[in-house]
């Protein structure tokens, strides 16, 4: 049996394509969703990956959702931080629940695992941040605040957990053909498209790709790192 790789929002979008990838390398996948059944039933159709579906952003839903994929499947060693919303508005019309509901979805994945991972002295923390959480982005006070909060949980797991054997790393991608962005109005789309060098948003499965990396026994020594996936749109 593989190592056991919980992937959260891993049913569609890019953690889909994650876990499809985790898959192909041998990992015994777990992919959470937040509502989508009809997708999640597809998916499990499909790839024969298990789904589990609770509110990421409810810290003891997070904790007995884990504690049931942990008693299906064993201990998670890889935990890829995935699920994401956007609710957009410039900061000055943002309220309150777009702050409150994009904050606590993207923040409250990881305390669950970490205990585990640190007794069991090995673990792979992969956390999905975004391009927009390096640059900032108009009308995404709250998405960019959470992205750029992601950095600095995995800067600061990397040095609590290195000596335990665990890694946390932070993959940014620039835009990504998902739902998250084909939902756009076409002209902004456009414009995004326009803005990046590569000429064309970036494939889901070229970020599985970096995730599958840092979760190998070959990205050991990498820690506390952020890939940027995003044909040269931006740099550090
Ligand atoms: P999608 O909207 O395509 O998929 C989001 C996934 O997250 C779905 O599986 C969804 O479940 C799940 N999800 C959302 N909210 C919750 C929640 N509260 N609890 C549990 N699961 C939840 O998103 P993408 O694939 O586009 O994005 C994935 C990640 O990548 C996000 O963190 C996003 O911020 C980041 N990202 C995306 C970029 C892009 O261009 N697409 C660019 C940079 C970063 P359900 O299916 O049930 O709705």
């Amino acid at each position: 049996m593989g190592r056991v790789a919980l992937v959260t929002g891993g049913s569609r979008g890019i953690g889909e394509a994650i876990s499809k990838a985790l898959k192909a390398e041998g990992y015994e996948v777990a992919a959470t969703y937040a509502g989508n059944d009809e997708k999640a039933a597809a998916f499990t159709k499909e790839t024969g990956i298990k789904t589990y579906k609770w509110n990421v952003a409810d810290y003891e839903a997070s904790a007995a959702g884990i504690a049931k994929v942990e008693a299906d499947l064993g201990p998670i060693e890889v935990v890829v931080a995935n699920a994401g919303i956007t609710r957009d508005a410039p900061f000055h019309r943002m309220t309150p629940e777009q702050w409150k509901e994009v904050i606590e979805t993207h923040l409250n994945t990881l305390h669950p695992v970490w205990p585990g991972m640190r007794e069991r002295k090995f673990g792979r923390v992969i956390v999905i941040s975004s391009i927009n959480g390096q640059k900032g982005q108009f009308a995404q006070v709250n998405y960019a605040a959470t992205k750029a909060g992601d950095l600095g949980i995995v800067k600061s797991l990397a040095q609590e957990g290195a000596r335990a054997g665990i890694t946390a790393n932070a993959v940014c991608p620039g835009y990504i053909a998902t739902e998250m962005v084909m939902a756009v109005p076409e002209k902004v789309r456009e414009s995004i498209i326009a803005q990046i060098p590569a000429g064309r948003l970036g494939e889901p499965e070229e970020i599985a790709r970096c995730v599958v990396f840092l979760a190998s026994d070959d990205a050991g020594f990498i820690n506390g790192s952020t890939i940027s996936a995003n044909g040269a749109q931006f740099f550090v």
